[in-house]
């Protein structure tokens, strides 16, 4: 039998052969953090959402006021419920077992916490569509329409899952393992297999073959030939997910306890932070302007504790920041990026 996670689904759909992490990352425990807060809240019990990072937990109360305003008492509030799909198909000699458990069911309304919106060529499609498959194929009607919340950016994505629409996914989950062919994809910065993968390996040595000498000598700044730059640059982006994806990998495995030749694990310390600014202030002994000269304004705080002084939705508090500081603001620093032509 050939199992799948929903979780995975986005990736497989693109190449078959992707894996997850075979670690628990930070952002792992992060995320399951926020979904057991958010899940607790409804529950009655505050105290997770209270032990967030602030970041988190204004992600957090965001999704809680979204839930609470486009979810209904009509329908049960099924939380975590774990589901299955069975995938048939002429095309494939044995069924695909789909799993998974989302975060929220309300009948026909499904939710799902994210935090940041995915970056270009990614999408959650392929994961909802298997939680809608899952909630109809268990007697719920369609189509399901689905919320996927990024607490991050505070943004709701909705879509409508038909019974068509997830038939649609599904093939393509059927044909990219039919296919079962390393297919680089943005999700290869996240796939356990990058270091091994042939693909990438394939297009590491690429690299190597395509530059002759220039490349030989391994130092960018020989690459001197404008044609040369340009390919070598086309190359060192294709190969960033796979670079980030060994550097990960091999943090992660060392962390676990793995030795690596050559490598030892060194703690180092984030700066130190102030956590109580007013406090520091009267410590210091220096005046309001000595001390103010020494801080920095994060824009987003003030024009949230502005929204919230004045009871202004974000928008306008952001207006209203922005006129009131117009004298006082200094234009961002241009500079220049190199975007594909
Ligand atoms: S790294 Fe290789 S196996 Fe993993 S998703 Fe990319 S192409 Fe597929």
């Amino acid at each position: 039998m050939i199992k799948l996670r929903s979780s995975s689904a986005p990736a497989k759909a693109l190449c078959w052969q992707w894996q997850s992490q075979p670690f628990d990352t930070k952002q792992t425990s992060t995320g399951t953090d926020r979904h057991e807060a958010l899940e607790a809240y409804f529950k009655g019990d505050e105290k997770p959402l209270e032990a967030l990072e602030l970041e988190d937990r204004d992600g957090v109360e965001w999704a809680i006021d979204y839930v609470k305003a486009h979810s209904s008492e009509s329908w049960p509030m099924e939380w975590e419920k774990a589901g299955k799909l069975k995938v048939q198909s002429d095309e494939i000699d044995e069924p695909i077992t789909v799993s998974g458990r989302w975060d929220l069911a309300n009948g026909p309304e499904m939710f799902d916490l994210k935090w940041r919106m995915p970056t270009a060529g990614k999408s959650y499609d392929a994961q909802c569509a298997m939680y809608a498959a899952m909630n109809m194929a268990r007697g719920q009607q369609g189509p399901i329409t689905f919320h996927v919340l990024y607490g991050f950016e505070k943004r709701a994505e909705v879509k409508q899952f038909s019974k068509a629409t997830c038939d649609g996914i599904i093939n393509e989950l059927i044909e990219s393992y039919k296919k079962n062919e390393a297919t680089p994809n943005p999700y290869c910065g996240w796939c356990g297999a990058a270091a091994e993968c042939p693909a990438m390996n394939k297009l590491a040595l690429k690299v190597a073959d395509s530059f002759d000498r220039e490349v030989e000598l391994f130092d960018p700044n020989q690459i001197l030939e404008p044609p040369h730059l340009a390919k070598a640059l086309k190359f060192a982006r294709a190969l960033k997910p796979w670079m980030e994806a060994i550097e990960r990998h091999a943090k992660e495995a060392v962390d676990s306890g793995i030795e690596l030749e050559g490598f030892k694990s060194q703690q180092r310390t984030t700066p130190r932070k102030v956590k109580d600014l007013a406090a520091a202030f009267a410590a210091s002994g220096l005046t309001n302007e000595e001390f103010v000269n020494c801080c920095t304004l994060k824009l987003t705080e003030l024009v949230k504790a502005f929204a919230e002084a004045n009871g202004l939705k974000q928008a306008e508090a952001k207006r209203q920041i922005n006129e009131r500081l117009a004298g006082v603001f200094v234009e961002g620093t241009k500079y220049n990026s190199l975007v594909k032509s």
